[in-house]
């Protein structure tokens, strides 16, 4: 039988009821938000694609998980579940938990990055490179330039770095001002991009020749892991673990936030094999996150996420979940509206400069559209795009080329059904595109200013 597409592999044991505000409040509503759909109350959200961290739904396993937690304030046996899972699905020596992915870049920013430093990574993560720069380190995009073309659909490994550009780097500031090299796997702001078993593969072997550290960002692993299977030459039969096992022989360490490919809500970790990184990070995490045996987790959170971190790597969980993110792009892609392509791992991304062309990136169009979408249909999505970029150190804007919604899909929440409710939602926004005007801040924060920030419309 040939089926439109595969049926979820789960089937629904609780419900969270939904509701959806008249459109009248849902005007007032975005405009008290500073038309920022971060600073909308959940309760105003019909379907919520804000973002996949820490939104997932947890199995039954894992529910059961949380009475087994040992609340211990050192030593806990959720800890040695956690810390003995990780090791055995990546193969890294040393883990130290963090409350979250952010934690982990804190913790390896302040032991390894320097003013004067230089980090080079597949194109920047909002918190990543923040933690960078706070240290007084600079972040350089070694993205291949593929990476940047929106519409790209033959490209299957858009976050692979550039070689040549990271060798450029190398050489131009020399390798003992590079601290380490930042891999992230899947890549979260090209679009949800994998990078190739091969890159990663030639990535570690030009580092190794320079004496530079690979860390990667290995908060989407998985993802990652699912398109190597599906569309690198040679991995066809491997199972998801294997694949994974080969991925992170090619790091010396990874961060991880375990609110995306470790199907739960809270939870972290920085890993390493270097025994004096690992005596760092242990000398640190007391004081920012917790004891070595938490930070910053309670021990239920830990067994959860040792749980989920096995539940990630069966095949037909992450099958089903990089296909309903296509089905949704192909749906819009169909009806002529445009996406960043191919799809990526854990979200749809519309194009906001092609979608309002008629609004400059110095009006924040990618902002103004999630504001559009959610008035349209009570569905939150995010802006990625120029106000998440940021502004340098000299206070200019960065204008990223990519301006960008992102519709995130949680892991294991929503049906088809769903999904075919906000396609039709974004193609009525669309339709009446040309009324939409851009937007102007009227608070900036100085850091992460996507978070908290608050516009109005330029008239
Ligand atoms: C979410 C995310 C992070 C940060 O993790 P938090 O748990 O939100 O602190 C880092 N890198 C990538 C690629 C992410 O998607």
């Amino acid at each position: 039988m040939d089926m439109k597409f595969m049926p979820e592999p789960y089937k629904v044991k609780m419900v969270e009821p939904l509701r959806i505000l008249p459109k009248e409040e849902r005007i007032e509503a975005i405009k008290k938000a500073g038309y920022n759909t971060f600073l909308l109350n959940s309760r105003d959200v019909y379907i919520d694609l804000l973002t996949d961290s820490g939104t997932n739904a947890m199995s039954d396993r894992q529910w059961a998980g949380l009475m087994m937690g040992d609340e211990a304030y050192a030593g806990s046996e959720n800890w040695f579940h956690l810390q003995s899972t990780v090791q055995e699905i990546m193969g890294f020596k040393h883990v130290v938990p963090t409350h979250q992915g952010r934690g982990a870049e804190n913790l390896l920013s302040q032991i390894l990055v320097k003013p004067g430093s230089y980090v080079p990574g597949n194109m920047y993560f909002t918190t990543t490179r923040a933690h960078q720069e706070l240290n007084g380190g600079t972040f350089v995009d070694v993205i291949n330039d593929d990476a940047h073309i929106s519409d790209n659909p033959d490209v299957l490994f858009k976050g692979n770095i550039d070689l040549k550009k990271y060798e450029d780097l190398i050489n131009k500031v020399g390798a003992e001002n590079i601290p380490y090299i930042c891999v992230g796997v899947t890549v979260n702001l090209a679009g949800g991009q994998p990078v190739s078993m091969k890159n990663l593969r030639e990535v570690y072997e030009l580092s190794k020749k320079h004496g530079i550290r690979v860390m990667f960002d290995c908060t989407r692993y998985v993802e990652n892991a699912y398109f190597i299977k599906a569309r690198e030459e040679g991995y066809k039969d491997k199972t998801i673990a294997e694949i994974v096992k080969e991925m992170f022989s090619y790091a010396d360490g990874a961060t991880m936030s375990g609110k995306k490919d470790g199907i739960v809500n809270i939870g972290g970790f920085l890993a390493m094999n270097e025994e004096e990184l690992y005596s760092k990070a242990t000398a640190l995490v007391v004081v920012y996150e917790g004891m070595p045996s938490y930070g910053g987790m309670t021990g239920r959170d830990m067994e959860a996420f040792a749980i989920g971190l096995k539940e990630a790597l069966d095949y037909n969980y992450i099958k089903h979940r990089v296909e309903q993110v296509e089905y949704l792009g192909n749906k819009l892609s169909e009806a002529g509206i445009p996406i960043v392509r191919p799809v990526g791992g854990h979200a749809v991304f519309l194009d906001a400069r092609a979608f309002l062309p008629h609004i400059p990136q110095e009006q924040y169009p990618a902002q103004v559209l999630a504001a559009e979408i959610y008035i349209e249909s009570g569905v939150r999505t995010m802006e990625r795009g120029n106000v998440s970029a940021g502004r340098t150190k000299e206070g200019k804007e960065y204008f990223p080329k990519l301006e960008l919604v992102r519709l995130t899909l949680p892991r294991r929440v929503y049906s088809y059904a769903h999904l075919d409710f906000v396609a039709e939602a974004i193609i009525r926004t669309f339709k009446r595109r040309d009324e939409i005007k851009g937007l102007k801040f009227i608070y900036e924060p100085p850091v992460l200013r996507f978070f908290t920030g608050r516009f109005e419309h330029v008239e």
